[in-house]
Protein backbone atom coordinates (compact mmCIF):
# COMPACT_ATOMS: atom_id res chain seq x y z
CA UNK A 1 0.00 0.00 0.00
CA UNK A 2 1.03 3.31 -0.71
CA UNK A 3 0.74 6.69 0.07
CA UNK A 4 2.22 9.06 -1.90
CA UNK A 5 4.08 12.33 0.24
CA UNK A 6 4.84 10.27 2.76
CA UNK A 7 6.55 7.60 1.59
CA UNK A 8 8.78 10.22 -0.62
CA UNK A 9 9.08 12.55 2.95
CA UNK A 10 9.09 10.64 5.89
CA UNK A 11 9.17 6.61 5.06
CA UNK A 12 12.65 6.92 4.25
CA UNK A 13 13.59 8.45 7.53
CA UNK A 14 13.54 5.21 8.47
CA UNK A 15 17.02 4.90 7.46
CA UNK A 16 18.51 8.08 9.04
CA UNK A 17 20.11 7.59 12.41
CA UNK A 18 21.54 10.86 11.96
CA UNK A 19 20.56 14.50 12.90
CA UNK A 20 17.60 15.82 10.68
CA UNK A 21 16.56 18.48 13.04
CA UNK A 22 19.01 21.39 14.49
CA UNK A 23 17.42 23.08 17.22
CA UNK A 24 18.84 26.87 18.09
CA UNK A 25 20.46 25.23 21.29
CA UNK A 26 22.40 22.81 19.64
CA UNK A 27 20.56 20.01 20.05
CA UNK A 28 19.43 17.42 17.62
CA UNK A 29 16.57 15.28 16.57
CA UNK A 30 17.36 12.34 14.26
CA UNK A 31 15.23 11.29 11.70
CA UNK A 32 14.69 8.27 13.40
CA UNK A 33 13.67 9.90 16.66
CA UNK A 34 11.43 12.18 14.35
CA UNK A 35 9.58 9.66 12.35
CA UNK A 36 9.08 8.02 15.97
CA UNK A 37 7.19 11.47 16.52
CA UNK A 38 4.99 11.77 13.44
CA UNK A 39 4.11 7.65 14.01
CA UNK A 40 3.07 8.54 17.55
CA UNK A 41 1.32 11.81 16.80
CA UNK A 42 -0.48 10.01 13.87
CA UNK A 43 -1.94 7.68 16.68
CA UNK A 44 -2.78 10.25 18.72
CA UNK A 45 -4.85 11.86 15.96
CA UNK A 46 -6.65 8.33 15.21
CA UNK A 47 -7.17 8.58 18.82
CA UNK A 48 -9.11 11.83 18.84
CA UNK A 49 -11.10 10.01 15.77
CA UNK A 50 -9.59 11.41 12.84
CA UNK A 51 -10.18 9.50 9.99
CA UNK A 52 -8.57 9.26 6.11
CA UNK A 53 -10.45 12.34 4.68
CA UNK A 54 -10.73 14.69 7.69
CA UNK A 55 -9.40 17.82 8.05
CA UNK A 56 -6.76 18.76 10.93
CA UNK A 57 -6.49 22.26 11.97
CA UNK A 58 -3.38 23.83 13.64
CA UNK A 59 -2.86 27.30 14.79
CA UNK A 60 0.42 26.90 16.65
CA UNK A 61 3.83 27.72 17.44
CA UNK A 62 6.50 26.38 15.06
CA UNK A 63 8.22 23.65 16.92
CA UNK A 64 9.44 20.14 15.64
CA UNK A 65 6.01 18.85 17.23
CA UNK A 66 4.65 20.96 14.96
CA UNK A 67 6.02 19.98 11.97
CA UNK A 68 5.60 15.97 13.17
CA UNK A 69 2.15 17.35 13.27
CA UNK A 70 1.88 17.79 9.37
CA UNK A 71 3.63 14.36 8.66
CA UNK A 72 1.10 12.37 11.02
CA UNK A 73 -1.99 14.16 9.39
CA UNK A 74 -0.48 13.30 5.65
CA UNK A 75 0.54 9.55 7.46
CA UNK A 76 -3.15 8.94 8.39
CA UNK A 77 -4.66 10.10 5.70
CA UNK A 78 -6.36 13.24 6.38
CA UNK A 79 -5.75 16.75 5.55
CA UNK A 80 -3.53 19.50 7.05
CA UNK A 81 -4.53 22.41 7.41
CA UNK A 82 -2.12 25.55 9.28
CA UNK A 83 -3.20 28.51 9.74
CA UNK A 84 -1.47 31.84 10.63
CA UNK A 85 -0.57 32.05 14.63
CA UNK A 86 -1.38 35.80 14.13
CA UNK A 87 -5.32 35.45 13.20
CA UNK A 88 -7.98 35.64 15.97
CA UNK A 89 -10.31 34.00 17.12
CA UNK A 90 -12.98 35.53 15.05
CA UNK A 91 -10.87 35.00 11.47
CA UNK A 92 -10.39 31.26 13.72
CA UNK A 93 -14.37 31.25 13.80
CA UNK A 94 -13.99 31.53 10.12
CA UNK A 95 -11.28 29.02 8.63
CA UNK A 96 -13.08 26.19 11.16
CA UNK A 97 -16.51 27.23 10.33
CA UNK A 98 -15.64 26.59 6.29
CA UNK A 99 -13.31 23.58 6.85
CA UNK A 100 -14.93 22.01 9.29
CA UNK A 101 -12.16 19.70 10.86
CA UNK A 102 -12.69 17.04 12.53
CA UNK A 103 -9.69 17.98 15.01
CA UNK A 104 -8.12 21.69 15.92
CA UNK A 105 -4.64 21.67 17.44
CA UNK A 106 -4.36 25.11 19.06
CA UNK A 107 -1.56 26.68 21.48
CA UNK A 108 -2.55 26.07 25.32
CA UNK A 109 -2.75 29.87 26.17
CA UNK A 110 -5.25 30.07 23.47
CA UNK A 111 -7.07 27.13 24.39
CA UNK A 112 -9.95 29.22 26.68
CA UNK A 113 -10.75 31.21 23.57
CA UNK A 114 -10.14 29.11 20.93
CA UNK A 115 -12.34 25.90 22.21
CA UNK A 116 -15.46 27.63 22.28
CA UNK A 117 -15.34 28.54 19.03
CA UNK A 118 -14.07 24.93 17.65
CA UNK A 119 -16.73 23.11 19.77
CA UNK A 120 -19.48 25.54 17.86
CA UNK A 121 -18.17 23.82 14.72
CA UNK A 122 -18.15 20.14 16.18
CA UNK A 123 -13.85 20.35 16.16
CA UNK A 124 -12.44 18.09 19.26
CA UNK A 125 -9.29 20.14 20.88
CA UNK A 126 -5.78 19.17 21.18
CA UNK A 127 -3.32 21.77 22.43
CA UNK A 128 0.64 21.92 21.74
CA UNK A 129 2.94 24.70 22.58
CA UNK A 130 6.44 25.80 21.24
CA UNK A 131 8.06 24.18 23.81
CA UNK A 132 6.19 20.36 22.43
CA UNK A 133 3.78 20.65 25.69
CA UNK A 134 0.11 20.21 26.05
CA UNK A 135 -2.77 17.75 25.76
CA UNK A 136 -1.90 16.50 22.07
CA UNK A 137 2.55 15.53 23.30
CA UNK A 138 0.45 13.95 26.65
CA UNK A 139 -1.98 11.70 24.07
CA UNK A 140 1.02 10.65 21.45
CA UNK A 141 3.68 10.15 24.61
CA UNK A 142 1.51 7.03 25.52
CA UNK A 143 1.07 5.49 21.98
CA UNK A 144 3.34 2.91 19.56
CA UNK A 145 6.06 4.72 17.81
CA UNK A 146 5.81 2.70 14.28
CA UNK A 147 2.43 3.24 12.29
CA UNK A 148 0.76 1.84 9.03
CA UNK A 149 0.13 4.61 6.84
CA UNK A 150 -3.37 4.90 5.25
CA UNK A 151 -3.44 4.10 1.37
CA UNK A 152 -2.99 7.70 -0.25
CA UNK A 153 -3.11 8.28 -3.61
CA UNK A 154 -1.15 11.14 -6.21
CA UNK A 155 -4.73 12.81 -6.47
CA UNK A 156 -5.77 12.77 -2.97
CA UNK A 157 -5.43 15.75 -0.54
CA UNK A 158 -2.81 16.21 1.45
CA UNK A 159 -3.50 20.25 2.50
CA UNK A 160 -5.25 23.23 2.80
CA UNK A 161 -3.79 26.03 2.81
CA UNK A 162 -6.02 29.44 3.38
CA UNK A 163 -4.91 32.45 0.39
CA UNK A 164 -3.39 35.16 2.73
CA UNK A 165 -6.51 37.54 2.05
CA UNK A 166 -4.43 40.52 1.16
CA UNK A 167 -7.32 41.47 -1.18
CA UNK A 168 -10.27 39.69 -0.05
CA UNK A 169 -11.72 37.16 1.53
CA UNK A 170 -9.27 33.64 2.36
CA UNK A 171 -9.85 30.95 -0.19
CA UNK A 172 -8.82 26.98 1.05
CA UNK A 173 -6.64 25.87 -1.79
CA UNK A 174 -6.95 22.38 -1.94
CA UNK A 175 -3.40 20.83 -2.33
CA UNK A 176 -2.92 17.16 -3.58
CA UNK A 177 0.15 14.90 -3.01
CA UNK A 178 0.96 15.18 -6.23
CA UNK A 179 1.12 19.00 -6.37
CA UNK A 180 3.23 18.74 -3.28
CA UNK A 181 5.60 16.30 -3.93
CA UNK A 182 5.81 16.75 -8.01
CA UNK A 183 7.12 20.42 -6.52
CA UNK A 184 9.55 19.57 -4.21
CA UNK A 185 10.90 17.37 -7.12
CA UNK A 186 11.45 20.07 -9.24
CA UNK A 187 12.96 22.80 -6.71
CA UNK A 188 14.85 20.04 -5.22
CA UNK A 189 16.52 19.38 -8.46
CA UNK A 190 16.74 22.92 -9.80
CA UNK A 191 18.54 23.78 -6.96
CA UNK A 192 20.81 20.97 -6.45
CA UNK A 193 19.76 20.05 -3.11
CA UNK A 194 21.55 17.06 -1.68
CA UNK A 195 21.74 14.90 1.31
CA UNK A 196 25.09 16.80 2.41
CA UNK A 197 22.51 20.30 2.55
CA UNK A 198 22.13 22.16 5.84
CA UNK A 199 18.82 24.20 5.26
CA UNK A 200 18.31 27.46 7.74
CA UNK A 201 15.29 27.20 8.76
CA UNK A 202 13.67 30.27 10.04
CA UNK A 203 10.06 30.28 8.19
CA UNK A 204 6.79 30.10 9.23
CA UNK A 205 5.08 26.89 8.83
CA UNK A 206 1.68 27.60 8.42
CA UNK A 207 2.67 29.17 5.25
CA UNK A 208 3.51 27.32 1.66
CA UNK A 209 7.25 28.75 1.78
CA UNK A 210 7.86 27.48 5.49
CA UNK A 211 5.88 24.17 4.80
CA UNK A 212 6.63 22.96 1.52
CA UNK A 213 9.38 24.76 -0.28
CA UNK A 214 11.92 24.51 2.55
CA UNK A 215 10.58 21.40 4.61
CA UNK A 216 9.54 19.32 1.95
CA UNK A 217 12.40 19.94 -0.34
CA UNK A 218 15.08 19.05 2.50
CA UNK A 219 12.72 16.41 3.79
CA UNK A 220 13.07 14.84 0.05
CA UNK A 221 16.54 15.03 -0.11
CA UNK A 222 17.62 13.93 2.74
CA UNK A 223 19.36 16.53 4.60
CA UNK A 224 19.42 18.52 7.68
CA UNK A 225 17.34 21.63 8.68
CA UNK A 226 18.85 24.09 11.25
CA UNK A 227 15.38 24.79 13.12
CA UNK A 228 13.90 27.82 14.62
CA UNK A 229 10.90 28.91 16.12
CA UNK A 230 11.12 32.55 14.34
CA UNK A 231 13.13 35.17 12.62
CA UNK A 232 16.15 35.69 14.98
CA UNK A 233 18.75 37.94 13.82
CA UNK A 234 21.64 36.95 16.90
CA UNK A 235 20.72 33.25 16.16
CA UNK A 236 21.10 33.15 12.79
CA UNK A 237 24.16 35.10 12.55
CA UNK A 238 25.34 32.65 14.92
CA UNK A 239 24.26 29.55 12.90
CA UNK A 240 24.83 30.62 9.25
CA UNK A 241 28.34 29.49 9.72
CA UNK A 242 26.79 25.86 10.10
CA UNK A 243 24.31 26.13 6.90
CA UNK A 244 24.89 25.17 3.59
CA UNK A 245 21.33 27.23 2.29
CA UNK A 246 19.14 29.49 3.57
CA UNK A 247 15.54 30.41 2.00
CA UNK A 248 13.44 33.46 3.26
CA UNK A 249 11.31 36.20 2.81
CA UNK A 250 12.88 39.95 1.21
CA UNK A 251 12.56 41.06 4.56
CA UNK A 252 15.19 38.36 6.00
CA UNK A 253 17.39 39.56 4.03
CA UNK A 254 17.26 43.43 4.65
CA UNK A 255 17.58 43.04 8.46
CA UNK A 256 20.75 40.76 7.80
CA UNK A 257 21.91 43.54 5.82
CA UNK A 258 21.31 46.17 8.25
CA UNK A 259 23.75 44.55 10.25
CA UNK A 260 26.87 44.99 10.44
CA UNK A 261 28.26 41.81 12.31
CA UNK A 262 26.75 39.95 8.53
CA UNK A 263 29.88 39.76 6.69
CA UNK A 264 31.51 38.08 3.74
CA UNK A 265 32.91 35.58 5.85
CA UNK A 266 29.82 34.57 7.61
CA UNK A 267 28.33 33.52 4.89
CA UNK A 268 31.53 31.61 2.75
CA UNK A 269 29.99 28.03 3.22
CA UNK A 270 26.81 28.83 2.27
CA UNK A 271 26.56 27.23 -1.31
CA UNK A 272 22.13 29.20 -2.14
CA UNK A 273 20.31 32.02 -0.60
CA UNK A 274 16.92 31.82 -1.77
CA UNK A 275 14.08 34.59 -1.88
CA UNK A 276 10.26 34.71 -2.47
CA UNK A 277 6.69 35.21 -1.14
CA UNK A 278 7.02 39.11 -2.29
CA UNK A 279 9.39 41.21 -4.23
CA UNK A 280 13.00 41.39 -3.60
CA UNK A 281 13.89 44.88 -4.66
CA UNK A 282 17.12 44.83 -6.98
CA UNK A 283 18.79 47.26 -4.16
CA UNK A 284 18.85 44.57 -1.86
CA UNK A 285 20.08 41.61 -4.45
CA UNK A 286 22.93 44.61 -5.51
CA UNK A 287 23.63 45.18 -1.55
CA UNK A 288 23.55 41.33 -0.42
CA UNK A 289 25.84 40.62 -3.77
CA UNK A 290 28.37 43.33 -2.65
CA UNK A 291 28.39 42.41 0.83
CA UNK A 292 28.62 38.83 0.62
CA UNK A 293 29.68 37.71 -3.03
CA UNK A 294 26.75 35.87 -3.45
CA UNK A 295 23.88 36.50 -5.81
CA UNK A 296 20.16 35.35 -4.20
CA UNK A 297 18.29 33.35 -6.26
CA UNK A 298 14.58 34.75 -6.10
CA UNK A 299 11.41 32.59 -7.25
CA UNK A 300 7.76 33.28 -7.73
CA UNK A 301 5.05 30.81 -6.30
CA UNK A 302 1.76 31.31 -4.60
CA UNK A 303 -0.56 29.06 -2.11
CA UNK A 304 -2.59 27.62 -4.60
CA UNK A 305 0.49 26.90 -7.33
CA UNK A 306 2.82 26.23 -5.01
CA UNK A 307 6.07 27.63 -7.05
CA UNK A 308 5.86 28.51 -11.02
CA UNK A 309 9.49 29.87 -11.71
CA UNK A 310 12.85 30.58 -10.23
CA UNK A 311 16.03 32.29 -11.34
CA UNK A 312 18.69 29.50 -12.49
CA UNK A 313 21.07 27.72 -10.16
CA UNK A 314 23.69 27.87 -12.85
CA UNK A 315 23.82 30.74 -14.99
CA UNK A 316 22.36 34.80 -14.48
CA UNK A 317 20.34 35.44 -11.48
CA UNK A 318 18.85 38.57 -12.28
CA UNK A 319 17.73 41.09 -9.82
CA UNK A 320 14.12 42.31 -10.25
CA UNK A 321 13.13 39.17 -11.95
CA UNK A 322 11.69 35.39 -10.71
CA UNK A 323 13.40 33.74 -13.45
CA UNK A 324 11.73 30.80 -15.70
CA UNK A 325 9.25 28.41 -15.10
CA UNK A 326 10.05 25.37 -13.34
CA UNK A 327 10.69 21.70 -15.31
CA UNK A 328 7.04 20.58 -16.05
CA UNK A 329 5.16 24.11 -15.65
CA UNK A 330 3.94 26.17 -18.19
CA UNK A 331 3.61 29.28 -18.40
CA UNK A 332 2.04 32.31 -20.39
CA UNK A 333 1.21 36.04 -19.89
CA UNK A 334 -2.32 37.02 -21.29
CA UNK A 335 -4.63 39.90 -22.14
CA UNK A 336 -7.49 40.61 -23.85
CA UNK A 337 -8.32 36.57 -24.13
CA UNK A 338 -4.90 36.01 -26.13
CA UNK A 339 -1.65 35.77 -25.18
CA UNK A 340 0.35 39.00 -25.31
CA UNK A 341 3.67 39.87 -27.96
CA UNK A 342 6.20 38.87 -26.19
CA UNK A 343 7.75 41.77 -23.71
CA UNK A 344 4.31 42.65 -23.25
CA UNK A 345 2.19 42.98 -20.08
CA UNK A 346 -0.10 40.46 -18.77
CA UNK A 347 -2.44 38.22 -16.57
CA UNK A 348 0.21 35.52 -15.74
CA UNK A 349 -1.12 32.12 -16.20
CA UNK A 350 0.49 28.82 -14.83
CA UNK A 351 -0.29 25.30 -15.76
CA UNK A 352 0.93 22.07 -14.40
CA UNK A 353 1.42 19.40 -11.95
CA UNK A 354 1.94 21.96 -9.12
CA UNK A 355 -1.34 23.48 -9.96
CA UNK A 356 -3.99 22.94 -6.96
CA UNK A 357 -7.46 20.96 -7.13
CA UNK A 358 -9.43 24.09 -6.56
CA UNK A 359 -11.08 26.30 -3.62
CA UNK A 360 -12.55 24.05 -0.48
CA UNK A 361 -16.46 24.30 -1.17
CA UNK A 362 -16.23 27.38 -3.32
CA UNK A 363 -16.90 25.92 -6.65
CA UNK A 364 -17.69 29.79 -8.36
CA UNK A 365 -14.10 30.91 -6.96
CA UNK A 366 -12.55 27.86 -8.62
CA UNK A 367 -14.65 28.39 -11.95
CA UNK A 368 -12.99 32.13 -12.07
CA UNK A 369 -9.60 31.34 -11.45
CA UNK A 370 -9.24 27.91 -13.32
CA UNK A 371 -10.35 27.14 -16.06
CA UNK A 372 -11.55 23.55 -17.40
CA UNK A 373 -8.06 22.97 -18.97
CA UNK A 374 -6.06 23.28 -16.20
CA UNK A 375 -4.57 26.96 -16.61
CA UNK A 376 -4.87 28.77 -13.45
CA UNK A 377 -5.51 32.30 -13.64
CA UNK A 378 -2.88 34.00 -11.48
CA UNK A 379 -3.78 37.46 -10.93
CA UNK A 380 -0.71 38.75 -10.92
CA UNK A 381 0.63 40.75 -14.24
CA UNK A 382 4.06 40.13 -15.42
CA UNK A 383 5.87 40.65 -18.82
CA UNK A 384 8.67 38.27 -20.27
CA UNK A 385 12.03 40.27 -21.01
CA UNK A 386 13.59 39.52 -24.05
CA UNK A 387 15.98 36.30 -22.39
CA UNK A 388 12.75 35.04 -21.24
CA UNK A 389 13.62 35.81 -17.81
CA UNK A 390 9.76 36.47 -16.17
CA UNK A 391 9.15 40.24 -14.39
CA UNK A 392 6.21 40.43 -12.09
CA UNK A 393 4.60 44.03 -12.52
CA UNK A 394 1.98 43.66 -9.86
CA UNK A 395 -1.47 42.22 -8.73
CA UNK A 396 -4.20 42.56 -11.47
CA UNK A 397 -6.40 43.82 -8.26
CA UNK A 398 -3.26 46.89 -7.53
CA UNK A 399 -3.67 48.11 -11.19
CA UNK A 400 -4.46 51.59 -10.75
CA UNK A 401 -6.58 53.16 -13.92
CA UNK A 402 -6.34 56.72 -13.36
CA UNK A 403 -8.36 59.12 -16.51
CA UNK A 404 -8.55 55.97 -18.62
CA UNK A 405 -4.46 55.14 -18.46
CA UNK A 406 -3.79 51.98 -17.19
CA UNK A 407 -0.50 52.27 -14.34
CA UNK A 408 1.26 49.14 -12.83
CA UNK A 409 2.83 50.61 -9.39
CA UNK A 410 5.71 48.12 -9.44
CA UNK A 411 6.86 50.86 -12.17
CA UNK A 412 6.56 53.95 -10.37
CA UNK A 413 7.35 51.99 -7.48
CA UNK A 414 11.36 51.00 -8.77
CA UNK A 415 11.88 55.17 -9.84
CA UNK A 416 10.87 56.03 -6.31
CA UNK A 417 13.24 53.60 -4.43
CA UNK A 418 15.72 55.22 -6.64
CA UNK A 419 15.64 58.95 -5.53
CA UNK A 420 17.81 59.90 -3.43
CA UNK A 421 16.65 59.38 0.65
CA UNK A 422 13.82 56.76 -0.35
CA UNK A 423 14.49 53.00 0.69
CA UNK A 424 11.06 51.89 -0.30
CA UNK A 425 7.63 52.59 -1.57
CA UNK A 426 4.24 51.25 -2.16
CA UNK A 427 2.27 53.06 -4.54
CA UNK A 428 -1.91 52.16 -4.95
CA UNK A 429 -4.78 54.53 -6.22
CA UNK A 430 -7.11 56.30 -4.27
CA UNK A 431 -10.40 57.45 -5.41
CA UNK A 432 -10.04 61.05 -7.04
CA UNK A 433 -13.11 62.85 -8.25
CA UNK A 434 -11.91 63.84 -11.79
CA UNK A 435 -9.63 60.92 -12.84
CA UNK A 436 -11.90 57.76 -10.74
CA UNK A 437 -8.33 56.92 -9.28
CA UNK A 438 -5.18 58.60 -8.61
CA UNK A 439 -1.84 57.41 -8.05
CA UNK A 440 -0.72 58.21 -4.52
CA UNK A 441 2.80 56.83 -3.03
CA UNK A 442 3.43 56.43 0.30
CA UNK A 443 7.52 56.59 1.09
CA UNK A 444 9.86 55.30 3.98
CA UNK A 445 12.81 57.12 4.50
CA UNK A 446 16.61 55.83 5.01
CA UNK A 447 17.62 55.67 8.28
CA UNK A 448 17.81 59.55 9.44
CA UNK A 449 17.01 61.19 6.46
CA UNK A 450 14.31 63.12 6.14
CA UNK A 451 12.23 63.24 3.24
CA UNK A 452 10.42 65.80 1.28
CA UNK A 453 7.58 63.98 -0.38
CA UNK A 454 7.33 66.59 -3.04
CA UNK A 455 11.23 67.20 -3.66
CA UNK A 456 11.09 63.37 -4.27
CA UNK A 457 7.75 63.58 -6.72
CA UNK A 458 10.26 66.64 -8.66
CA UNK A 459 12.75 63.68 -9.18
CA UNK A 460 10.05 61.54 -11.53
CA UNK A 461 9.38 63.82 -14.24
CA UNK A 462 11.98 63.30 -15.98
CA UNK A 463 11.66 59.69 -15.68
CA UNK A 464 7.95 58.86 -15.99
CA UNK A 465 4.85 60.27 -17.87
CA UNK A 466 2.46 62.36 -16.70
CA UNK A 467 -0.46 59.95 -16.06
CA UNK A 468 2.13 57.65 -13.75
CA UNK A 469 3.76 60.67 -11.71
CA UNK A 470 2.07 60.18 -8.20
CA UNK A 471 -0.25 63.18 -7.60
CA UNK A 472 0.74 63.23 -4.13
CA UNK A 473 2.53 61.14 -1.16
CA UNK A 474 3.20 61.23 1.90
CA UNK A 475 6.09 59.62 4.50
CA UNK A 476 5.88 56.93 6.39
CA UNK A 477 8.08 55.20 9.57
CA UNK A 478 7.21 51.63 7.82
CA UNK A 479 4.74 49.87 5.37
CA UNK A 480 2.35 47.40 6.31
CA UNK A 481 3.04 44.24 5.91
CA UNK A 482 1.73 40.97 6.49
CA UNK A 483 3.58 38.00 8.27
CA UNK A 484 5.33 36.94 4.74
CA UNK A 485 6.40 40.37 4.51
CA UNK A 486 3.88 41.11 2.17
CA UNK A 487 3.29 45.18 1.96
CA UNK A 488 -0.53 45.16 2.59
CA UNK A 489 -1.76 47.59 -0.08
CA UNK A 490 -5.85 47.46 0.82
CA UNK A 491 -4.38 48.83 4.36
CA UNK A 492 -3.01 51.54 2.62
CA UNK A 493 -5.62 52.19 0.50
CA UNK A 494 -8.35 52.52 3.37
CA UNK A 495 -5.60 54.42 5.86
CA UNK A 496 -5.55 57.32 2.89
CA UNK A 497 -9.35 56.56 0.89
CA UNK A 498 -10.40 59.90 1.81
CA UNK A 499 -7.27 61.86 0.27
CA UNK A 500 -8.05 63.50 -3.11
CA UNK A 501 -11.56 63.71 -2.04
CA UNK A 502 -10.48 65.94 0.84
CA UNK A 503 -7.46 67.80 -0.81
CA UNK A 504 -9.85 68.59 -3.95
CA UNK A 505 -12.58 69.57 -1.45
P1 LIG B 1 1.00 33.56 -1.15
O1 LIG B 1 -0.17 32.82 -1.71
O2 LIG B 1 0.75 34.12 0.23
O3 LIG B 1 2.26 32.78 -1.22
O4 LIG B 1 1.20 34.85 -2.08
C1 LIG B 1 1.48 34.68 -3.43
C2 LIG B 1 1.73 35.98 -4.07
O5 LIG B 1 2.94 36.56 -3.59
C3 LIG B 1 1.92 35.87 -5.56
O6 LIG B 1 0.70 35.77 -6.25
C4 LIG B 1 2.70 37.13 -5.87
O7 LIG B 1 1.81 38.22 -5.97
C5 LIG B 1 3.56 37.30 -4.62
N1 LIG B 1 4.92 36.79 -4.81
C6 LIG B 1 5.44 35.59 -4.49
N2 LIG B 1 6.74 35.51 -4.82
C7 LIG B 1 7.05 36.70 -5.38
C8 LIG B 1 8.24 37.26 -5.94
N3 LIG B 1 9.40 36.60 -5.96
N4 LIG B 1 8.17 38.52 -6.45
C9 LIG B 1 7.02 39.21 -6.44
N5 LIG B 1 5.88 38.76 -5.92
C10 LIG B 1 5.89 37.51 -5.39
Amino acid sequence: MTNTLYDALFAPLANRPGPLLILPDGATITGTAFLAMVAQTGHALRAAGVQPGDRVAAQVPKSPLALALYGATVAVGAIFLPLNTAYTPAEIDYFIGNATPRLFVCDPDRNAALTPVATAHGAAVLTLDGAGHGSLATALAVQPDRLTPAPRGPGDLAAILYTSGTTGRSKGAMLTHRNLLSNAEALAGLWQFTADDVLLHALPIFHTHGLFVASNTSLLTGGRMIFLPGFDLDAILRLLPQATAMMGVPTFYTRLLDDPRFTRDLTAGIRLFISGSAPLLAETHRAFHARTGHRILERYGMTETNMNTSNPHDGDRRAGTVGFALPGVELRIMADGAEVTPGEAGVIEVRGPNVFAGYWQMPEKTAEELRPDGWFITGDIGRLDADGYLQIVGRAKDLVISGGFNIYPVEVEAELDAQPGVLESAVVGLPHPDFGEAVFAVLVPQPGVILDPESVLAGLRDRLARFKQPKAAVVVDALPRNAMGKVQKAALRKTHAGWFAAATS
